[in-house]
């Protein structure tokens, strides 16, 4: 179902009048984790100022370990739909419980499947049944043609509102906590009709490749970027390495339009 052989035109996500897969690039950005009201309200505002309406954050979190943090859960959701009705926004946020998926469709727009799920294939049934978008991470060591198979079991389901998100796959390399397959994206767009993100973030898991990553996702025809902005990265209770700041943030968002790669 998810094949370009099966369906030519290309599918499109609409969120908050935001098109993603009409040939335009649509940027997510948001904390990794969600902490607290004031944390992803700030951000919500910086993004506000830019007009950028989408915006991310993990309530749910699947960390290595299990003394890391864990996440908001069901308060995290709550706070995300406080701050996407205050700003007007659209929220994208991972669910990593079956059981979880009817009762985030009252808190969020987009349920992310995060890579360690990516062959979670009750979750992906359960995403499937919802009207609701999905954003499907590839897994940490999925190949492309085990990728495109997650995205047939939600669609199988009856849900074609997929949105894939490219997020780096583990190889030897060790310069960039794992490797961007950038060639990944026109593949998935030649061999499917759904919409194509980067995460830049998770990919690189280094803020001076953000910009240069984003550039190339953008030239070889993703539909979209995604990164993670924190307020005071330092102090992030998850990825603090690889968050931006809201100045770096700024920068980059800049750059990235002044780059003429963004249409
Ligand atoms: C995330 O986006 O918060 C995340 C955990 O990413 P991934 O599943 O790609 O590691
Ligand atoms: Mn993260």
């Amino acid at each position: 179902l998810v094949s370009r052989k099966k369906k030519p035109e290309d599918t499109i996500v609409s969120l908050k009048g935001e098109n993603i897969g009409d040939g335009k690039q649509h940027f997510v950005f948001g904390p990794c984790s969600v902490e607290s009201y004031e944390q992803v309200a700030t951000v919500a505002k910086a993004m506000k100022e830019k007009g950028l309406k989408l915006l991310r954050g993990g309530a749910y979190k699947p960390r290595t370990s299990p003394y890391d943090f864990q996440g908001l859960g069901v308060e995290g959701l709550k706070i995300l739909k406080r701050v996407a009705d205050e700003f007007d926004m659209a929220v994208i946020s991972e669910i990593v419980n079956p059981a979880d998926i009817e009762l985030a469709c009252d808190y969020i727009d987009v349920i992310q499947i995060g890579a360690r799920n990516m062959q979670n294939f009750e979750l992906l049934k359960a995403a499937g049944a919802v009207n609701k978008p999905i954003l499907l991470k590839r897994g940490l060591a999925a190949t492309i043609e085990e990728f495109i198979n997650a995205a047939e079991y939600i669609m199988a389901q009856g849900n074609g509102q997929i949105i894939l998100c490219e997020r780096g796959i583990r190889t030897y390399e060790r310069a960039t906590r794992n490797t961007l397959d950038i060639s990944a994206v026109p593949i998935l767009k030649k061999e499917t009709h759904l919409p194509v993100m980067v995460d830049v973030t998770h990919s690189t898991g280094r803020r001076d490749l953000l910009l240069p990553c984003a550039k190339a996702a953008i030239a070889i025809g993703a539909d979209g970027v995604m990164a993670e902005v924190h307020p005071d990265p330092a102090v992030a209770l998850s990825d603090s390495q690889q968050q931006m700041d809201l100045k770096q943030f700024d920068e980059f968002y800049n750059q990235l339009l002044a780059s003429n790669f963004v249409r």
